[in-house]
């Protein structure tokens, strides 16, 4: 594999990310959380960013941007086409559904998932079999629904669970041992949950990362991708109820959690 991801904290809970391709050295940070950690983590690898990838606009993930371009002022900002005007730089290149983004000999294919912002998109490193899922998808939990109705970014959701289950998944924030906690409420005889929130909660004690997760675990522990689950709906009292009605509902009670 040609691709190395490097992951490491920024602010209080958020990612920092950034993918090399070793054949070519190209290297990309996707979103910019806080520019001195971004820089430090390239110093450290000894990597020259060439690209930002910008999952969506808001603050905690496009803060750092001026600080990189002022370091790499060679580096291309690609954006959502949707809200590229709202991430206080330029954007070099706005991307839609479908379109493929080149980091040196990789690809990226961006999948659009509206629902946390109206513009959120992931990056799909198809080859690499890695997702980059910003605040779309985290592990057993998703991002807030600000700009949506719920069965859009349900239906943005889907798009993610039908990808390949090896893939890995990267999120913007670290908020899996509470999204662990909530999601035994709602799932409480899910075996796989309670083994995963058990260490999830030692890998925290610890001050490690519980990412990145994979789409196989997410499908079997994360109660937003198991709306259609009997269980759940079950112990939601929805059982006749749509799918995105029965994720609405899951995200309304996280949401007053
Ligand atoms: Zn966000
Ligand atoms: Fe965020």
């Amino acid at each position: 594999m040609p691709a190395i991801v490097k992951q490491f904290p920024c602010l209080s809970d958020n990612y920092g990310l950034l993918i090399h391709d070793t054949d070519t050295g190209a290297t990309a940070a996707i979103d910019a959380p806080d520019g001195a950690p971004v820089l430090a983590a390239l110093s450290e690898m000894g990597w020259t960013l060439t690209d930002i990838l910008v999952t969506h606009r808001h603050f905690d993930h496009v803060q750092g941007i001026p600080a990189l371009l002022a370091a790499f002022p060679k580096a291309r900002v690609v954006a959502p086409a949707k809200e590229a005007d709202k991430i206080g730089v330029r954007a070099d290149l706005e991307v839609c559904e479908h379109d493929v983004v080149r980091v040196g000999a990789l690809g990226a294919r961006v999948i659009e998932t509206p629902g946390h912002t109206i513009g959120h998109i992931v990056y799909w490193f198809e080859s690499e079999d890695i997702l980059f899922a910003g605040d779309t998808l985290f592990s057993i939990g998703c991002g807030r629904v600000n700009e949506t109705p719920m069965d859009v970014m349900w239906a943005s959701l889907q798009k993610i669970a039908a990808l390949p289950q090896d893939t890995q998944i990267y999120c913007g924030h670290e908020y899996t041992q509470a999204n662990a906690r909530f999601a035994l409420t709602i799932d409480p005889n899910n075996d796989l949950l309670k083994q995963r929130a058990i260490e999830v909660a030692d890998l925290r004690a610890n001050n490690h990362p519980t990412l990145p997760t994979t789409l196989e675990l997410e499908l079997a522990i994360n109660p937003f991708l198991r709306a259609d689950d009997d269980a759940i709906r079950q112990t939601l009292g929805l059982k006749t109820a749509d799918a995105a009605d029965v994720f609405g509902e899951i995200r309304l009670r996280k949401n007053r959690a």
